[in-house]
């Protein structure tokens, strides 16, 4: 039997920690609450707790007062090929 390699979640944003001022604003933009940093806590960056569940939507981007975030795709998302007419069905005339 083949072993299936380990998968490992894709990290949808970058933070750069020169930058960071550990406002909280990207923990408390995240509509889906996937952004974590103890508040007040001066010495650790945020975190993305559930990396899976990013729906790529920016805010947390957006917000940043100092610009001390990155959105990441991932190659799935910038190199899709998929067809859009195709998901779309047969438009009948
Ligand atoms: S891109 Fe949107 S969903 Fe993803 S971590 Fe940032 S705010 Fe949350
Ligand atoms: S919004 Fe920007 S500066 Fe504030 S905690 Fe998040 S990454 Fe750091």
């Amino acid at each position: 039997m083949t072993a299936h390699p380990a998968i490992v979640p894709h990290e949808p944003i970058a933070i750069d920690p020169e930058k960071c001022v550990r406002c909280d604003l990207c923990d408390w933009i995240c509509p889906g609450d996937l952004i974590h940093h103890e508040e007040g806590n001066k010495d650790k960056l945020p975190v993305v707790a559930y990396p899976d569940e990013c729906w790529y939507c920016g805010l947390c981007q957006a917000i940043c007062p100092v610009d001390a975030i990155t959105v990441v795709f991932p190659d799935r998302m910038v190199n899709c090929r998929t067809d859009v007419a195709s998901l779309l069905g047969k438009v009948v005339e």
